[in-house]
């Protein structure tokens, strides 16, 4: 019996980790991808360090993915944290927890690892095809667009590793979603996930405080409270410390046409403290000094309070303290997808089986972003795209053998 045929179609993490297990048991499995080369946005995530995955609790790790949790649980069981940092060490690249329990290679970028990835699944006898741009089905064939001209092909059994629609230049356009729609496919729309947002700030401010960091401050949101900090950004806010709140925001706004960020300017001190340390300032000594003299705001903290309350220099001390630690920023919108860490949305859950195949499809499975989770920026999201695509990848080889 002739080996069966396995196509992989999209090259980033997701798609590569299927493949890999794949070939592990022997099976023919070609990638095709439609960029020049593999893992565009694994690359990207790696200028930032590559945050692979989280060391915290796994049973807090499994809460991340908010309502996909249940779905993602067995696949995440499966390839758990410690199993991401073994794979990883196996490749080379060794890992770091960081202050946070963010797990980084030790190299902070990703380059090394996906060059070790591709050198040993090529060893592995994967085809790895670049310039392979899926265009759609025609019956149970493959249509590809690639620098020879069109390709058609109709593997036992394919893999869509599409990724989501963030950052589309680097490759995840979504341009799939017609083509599984017109499948009667549901799609969730996809939306911005850790992104940043719109916030109407006057041009003084902008011009004089945009890149400005806000350090050392607490936020809150329907999210919850978390301190670190974030960037004002000539459109608005950006940064991880937003990121975190980003999901429970953006439905905000979609919800209610507005949402606030809330803001402790002085995590450190209790509202009654501050009012205190705010009325021992002369009344004669300027805003400006009894901020910084009497409760350590000063810079763009300081200019942000201007910005958001005009009239702040006229509160008297309780209220002042009050404002420093519950500052809302009220936001806009959130900044377009394009710009987003990730993306909410894709191929809703009841359209996939425990396998990860389409139920409508039998044959085709699907991995990564391009199915409709999202999480926290944190490891979470390259740890499930990696856990993802190998529970599919399992899921193509149960399949095949019940054939
Ligand atoms: C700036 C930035 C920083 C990030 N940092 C981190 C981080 O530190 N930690 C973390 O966990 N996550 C991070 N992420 C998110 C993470 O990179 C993604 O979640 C992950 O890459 C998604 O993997 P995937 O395999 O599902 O999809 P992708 O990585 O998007 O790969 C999908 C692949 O499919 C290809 N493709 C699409 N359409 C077609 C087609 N029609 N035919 C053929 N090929 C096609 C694409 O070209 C692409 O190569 C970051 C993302 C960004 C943008």
């Amino acid at each position: 019996m002739s080996r069966e045929e396995i196509a992989i179609i999209g090259g980033g993490p997701a798609g590569l980790m299927a493949a890999e297990v794949l070939a592990e048991v022997g099976k023919r499995v070609t990638v095709y991808e439609a960029m020049p080369t593999f893992g565009r946005k694994f690359l990207l995530a790696g200028k930032s360090g590559l945050n692979i995955t989280h060391s915290e609790d796994f049973a807090q790790f499994h809460t991340r993915f908010g309502i996909a949790s249940e779905r993602l649980q067995p696949a995440l069981d499966s390839f758990t944290p410690a199993e991401v940092r073994a794979w990883a060490a196996d490749l080379g690249t060794e890992t770091f927890v960081g202050s946070s329990g963010r797990v980084f290679p030790t190299a902070m970028k990703a380059s090394p690892l996906l060059r070790a990835w591709l050198r040993r699944l090529e060893a592995q006898g994967v085809r790895l095809m670049t310039r392979h741009r899926w265009i759609g089905f025609e019956g149970d064939r493959f249509f590809f667009e690639t620098p020879n001209g069109r390709l058609s092909v109709e593997p036992d059994a394919a893999l869509l590793a599409l990724g989501g629609a963030s950052w589309p230049r680097l490759g995840s356009d979504a341009s799939w979603v017609p083509w599984l729609q017109a499948k009667g496919i549901e799609i969730s729309p996809f939306r911005p996930a850790n992104c940043g947002f719109d916030v109407a700030w006057s041009n003084l401010f902008r011009e004089r405080f945009a890149g400005a960091p806000l350090k050392s401050v607490a936020t809150t949101s329907p999210a919850g409270s978390f301190q670190g900090e974030f960037v004002v950004s000539g459109h608005g806010i950006e940064g991880s410390l937003v990121y975190a709140h980003s999901a429970a925001l953006r439905d905000a706004v979609g919800k209610n046409g507005e949402a606030a960020l809330v803001v402790d300017l002085a995590p450190g001190r209790s509202e009654e403290r501050l009012a205190r340390d705010l009325a021992r300032q002369s009344s004669k000594a300027s805003f400006a000094n009894r901020l910084r003299k009497g409760a350590s705001v000063d810079g763009v903290k300081a200019a942000l309070l201007r910005e958001l309350d005009p009239d702040a220099s006229q509160l008297p001390p309780p209220q002042l303290a009050r404002l420093i630690k519950a500052l809302p920023i009220p936001l806009l919108r959130p900044r377009p997808i394009e710009e987003a860490i990730s993306s909410a949305g894709g191929i809703a859950w009841r359209e996939i089986d425990d396998r990860f195949m389409l139920k409508r499809m039998p044959g085709l499975f699907a991995a990564g972003e391009m199915l409709d989770w999202e999480a926290p920026t944190g490891g979470y999201l390259l740890t499930a795209c990696f856990a993802t695509g190998r529970a599919a990848a399992r899921g193509v080889m149960e399949w095949l053998a019940a054939r």
